[in-house]
């Protein structure tokens, strides 16, 4: 392997010391006066202070958003709209890098990351939907479609500004205005992105941001929003759910995953093992729709394996700032010991572990990239989301049986197919129970296409003209 010299990011972003919320279009304190620190999960150093809105503050947002909505954002012309979303985009586009090392200290994944997927990606959301903006009557969702309101959105801390933008740009393209929160661990791209709405003269209201933790979230999605939309854990998706039951409120949800990425035995393997790594990898795991079940064919599963094992032992794991870094830290401690817990039982049901020979950094939060082999589908290391750099390898030998497996898990969010017949992919994707199923790639997202799960995977699409009608009154 060749050694590389440090390739360090050389932009960086002005932080401020502290942040406030954004509520009317003007930053302020707590109602209570309660902060948090957000913390750089590559060095444990604490980034900066921020405001963490109690109930309080989430009604004067909620409140300020009614009024953005029906005085401003609603009446305004779509034309007029799609202006606003431009500008975000373009502003965005300016920003990039600035944005890409800010998501970078404050998530912990690696620049090449948040540089050429994250931050590209979240521009693409407002620039495609800025061009929906003026073309709602023709969506094929009915001649006028009508915005919900006023809408309260939660989001999860793996993608932050890119889970920002699914949320923000179709809400605001619709004519609705927003309350979001960010992850507790991740606010910093959400606040910068709240200081773009400023530079765009977006008006005072429409683009609400309140950091805090879940107490929070259960806040807004208690309060007099017209419907909420939420990415995470399928276990608060679910609470939300049974909390808002019975309430005029509309949900979208888009929760965890369990991917079966499926290789026959006919696959190109050296792609497939390009899929497999960033399947699981990309991101340090921490993908809802991540390939975390490798399903291989028994006649080329040594071949995959030893391949696999190969190229894993060339990725670079460590500081996420560094150009060369493959995998970055991991989130926070607590899902370090999340990931720590549930990689120990693989060990313990009789798994066989295997981690290449990296060196990790003495401070942070860090897992190496890890390999099971001699994975049943009865262990928890094959049934739960470890949401972390873990693969679990299981074998099929017949393709229904690999159909079986894949299917065998309370999620459907996504999936992997591997062969170079055509037919086997069309066969596989009309069996496969998941949202997205990708055929020889994986991790591809386009914000023309619709993203969503099937069962605990949660329900409604992001993403496409699929992804308008869940904003849409129609
Ligand atoms: P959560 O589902 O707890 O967090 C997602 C968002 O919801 C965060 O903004 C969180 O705030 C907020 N939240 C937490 N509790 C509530 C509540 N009762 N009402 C409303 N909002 C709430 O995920 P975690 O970050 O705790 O991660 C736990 C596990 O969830 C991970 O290990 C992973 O397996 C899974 N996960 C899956 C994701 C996916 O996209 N599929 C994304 C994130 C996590 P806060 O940040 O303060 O907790």
């Amino acid at each position: 392997m060749f050694e590389y010299a440090p390739a360090p990011e050389s932009v960086r972003p002005q932080i401020k010391e502290h942040y406030g919320l954004f509520i009317d279009g003007e930053f302020t304190d707590a109602a209570d006066g309660a902060v948090f620190k957000s913390v750089n999960p590559s060095t444990e150093e604490a980034l900066f202070t921020v405001a963490e809105a109690g109930e309080a503050d989430v009604q004067a947002a909620v409140a300020a958003a009614r009024r953005a909505q029906e005085s401003v954002w609603g009446p305004m012309s779509g034309a007029e709209r799609g202006k606003y979303l431009f500008r975000i985009a373009r502003l965005l586009q300016e920003r990039a890098r600035e944005f890409a090392v800010a998501e970078s200290l404050d998530n912990g994944k690696p620049i090449k990351e948040t540089r050429d997927f994250d931050v590209p990606t979240a521009a693409q959301h407002f620039f495609y939907h800025a061009g929906w903006a003026d073309k709602l009557a023709y969506a094929g969702l009915g001649a006028d479609p009508r915005p919900l309101g006023v809408i309260g959105q939660v989001i999860p801390w793996n993608f932050p500004l890119l889970m920002l933008s699914w949320k923000i740009a179709p809400a605001l393209a619709c004519g609705n205005t927003v309350v979001l929160k960010p992850a507790e661990t991740t606010p910093l791209t959400a606040l910068m992105f709240a200081e773009l709405c400023q530079e765009a003269e977006l008006p005072p209201g429409v683009v609400n941001i309140l950091p805090g933790a879940g107490a929070t979230g259960a806040a807004l999605v208690d309060s007099a929003v017209d419907k909420v939309a939420f990415t995470g854990s399928t276990a608060v998706g679910r609470a939300i759910a049974k909390s808002i039951a019975g309430s005029k409120k509309k949900l979208t949800l888009e929760l965890g995953g369990k991917a079966a990425n499926i290789v026959f035995d006919d696959a190109p393997i050296d792609q497939a093992v390009e899929g497999i790594v960033n399947g699981i990898f990309f991101n340090q795991g921490h993908v809802c729709c991540a390939g975390s079940r490798l399903l291989v064919q028994e006649s080329v599963a040594d071949d995959v394996l030893e391949r696999l094992k190969a190229r894993v032992e060339t990725l670079r794991v460590g500081d996420p700032l560094d150009k060369n870094t493959d995998i970055g830290a991991i989130n926070s401690a607590e899902q370090l010991s999340r990931i720590q817990a549930l990689a120990a039982t693989g060990g313990d049901e009789g798994a066989e572990v295997w981690q290449p020979a990296c060196e990790l950094p003495e401070r942070g939060f860090w897992f190496r990239p890890t390999v099971f082999t001699g994975v049943q589908q009865s262990m928890r290391i094959a049934k739960e989301e470890i949401f972390g750099p873990v693969l679990s390898v299981l074998t099929f030998r017949t393709p229904d049986e690999a159909i079986a497996k894949a299917n065998n898990t309370p999620y459907g969010l996504s999936a992997g197919v591997w062969t170079e017949k055509g037919s086997k992919i069309l066969w596989a994707a009309e069996r496969l129970r998941a949202g997205v199923v990708w055929a020889n790639t994986f991790n591809q997202f386009d914000a023309a296409s619709p993203f969503g799960g099937l069962k605990e995977s949660g329900y409604g699409r992001e993403g496409g003209r699929q992804g308008l009608e869940a904003y849409l009154d129609v």
